[in-house]
């Protein structure tokens, strides 16, 4: 093996416990920061009105309109909030739309962000925003994206749906799994995949079980943090691309795409990489393709894109979109072959 790497870490401050979530107002004091503003999607607005109250005098206020894909035009009415309430930092309380909105705000203006996820995405350890305008979405990568801060409290993650936090935690899977092959990995990158996928994989089966076990669901957590740093420092590939493209122009709901999809492309690169996607093997069982189509199978996971109601000539367009602009995979890909996996995938077939 020839070693030859570049490594570049953030510098989130992450802290991780069960009940952490009651320190915020020490990492708001931290910052340097008087008056937080908690953001919010509506449907936690409760959570981030009690967030507000522990606050107390270090609260300004809350934004309960954070939403999926992040538009341009709810970051500006969070942004007129913020300079309403001369708020000094955000704390995003929630899942990848919420901390996806204290980034856009923090792109834009530097505010500091302390972020409580409490999903698996992992959108809180990456450098990347993904916003829309107009139905377009558009990525940027900055420094100024990064939080400052995250607290993972595993305690506010009992609570998350049993679906939800297993297509979450394929979602987070497939962080790590891209991350295995990625022309930028390194070997930390990949001891955080590995031990990723092996948190999550442990956690899954439990929670669908019994969802408020702490162990597993503190297990789940970790295995985002990592899965979503993995995320962050390596260049995904044509897995999160077509996710991408199905999000961003056929409206398919964010982490069910990576779920169903997941298995397809990871199969279909295991033919080019089958060396570097053998952890995937080893902690799942199997050939990589159909070893994860199980496991989401047996996890209960969407398993076909059609049940998202895209038709099958959505899927020629969505291979023309997903091809349009090159990027690196390890399996050299054309329309005609990236039809076929969508065509798998649509009718949630195992794959081989
Ligand atoms: P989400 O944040 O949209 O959450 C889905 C719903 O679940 C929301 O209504 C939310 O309020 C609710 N919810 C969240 N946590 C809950 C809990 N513990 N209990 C009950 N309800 C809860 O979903 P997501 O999958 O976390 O994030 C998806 C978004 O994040 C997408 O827009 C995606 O593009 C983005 N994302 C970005 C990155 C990045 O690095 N930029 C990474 C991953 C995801």
């Amino acid at each position: 093996m020839t070693l030859n790497f570049s490594y570049q870490p953030h510098s989130t401050r992450v802290v991780f416990a069960p009940g952490a979530s009651a320190g915020v107002a020490k990492w708001v004091e931290a910052l340097g920061c008087r008056r937080a503003l908690v953001l919010t999607t509506p449907q936690q607005a409760a959570d981030g009105e009690a967030l507000a109250q522990r606050l107390g005098g270090l609260a300004a206020g809350t934004f309960a309109g954070a939403t999926m894909h992040t538009p341009i035009d709810v970051t500006e009415r969070a942004l007129a909030r913020a300079a309403e309430l001369e708020a000094d930092c955000v704390v995003s309380l929630g899942g990848g739309s919420t901390t996806g909105l204290g980034k856009a705000m923090a792109y834009r203006t530097d505010i500091p962000q302390v972020v409580v996820p409490t999903t698996y995405a992992g959108s809180e350890v990456t450098p990347i925003l993904g916003q829309t305008e107009g139905g377009i979405k558009t990525t940027v990568l900055s420094p100024k994206i990064v939080p400052e801060v995250v607290i993972y409290d595993p305690e506010l993650t009992l609570g998350l749906p049993v679906h939800m936090s297993v297509t979450s935690g394929l979602n987070a899977i497939a962080h790590a799994a891209e991350g295995l092959y990625a022309n930028d990995r390194n070997p930390i990158t990949t001891m955080m995949a590995v031990e990723g996928m092996r948190a999550i994989c442990a956690a899954l089966p439990v929670i669908v079980k019994t969802p408020r076990d702490a162990d597993a669901r503190a297990k789940a957590l970790y295995g985002a943090w990592l899965c979503g740093t993995v995320l962050g420092q390596t260049t995904m590939s044509l897995h999160h691309k077509i996710c991408h493209t199905l999000g961003g122009s056929f409206d398919t709901p964010h982490a069910e795409t990576h779920a169903v999809m997941l298995p397809h492309t990871i199969g279909f690169n295991a033919a080019a990489v089958p060396e570097l996607l053998a952890p995937i093997g080893d902690i799942f069982g199997g050939t990589p393709g159909r070893a994860l189509y199980d496991f989401a199978k047996s996890v209960g996971s969407p398993l076909a894109l059609r049940d998202f109601g895209l038709t099958e000539t959505d899927l020629d367009r969505a291979a023309e979109i997903a091809t349009r602009n090159p990027y690196a995979n390890p399996r050299p890909f054309d329309v005609k072959s990236i039809r076929a996996l969508l065509q798998k995938a649509w009718s949630g077939e195992r794959p081989p």
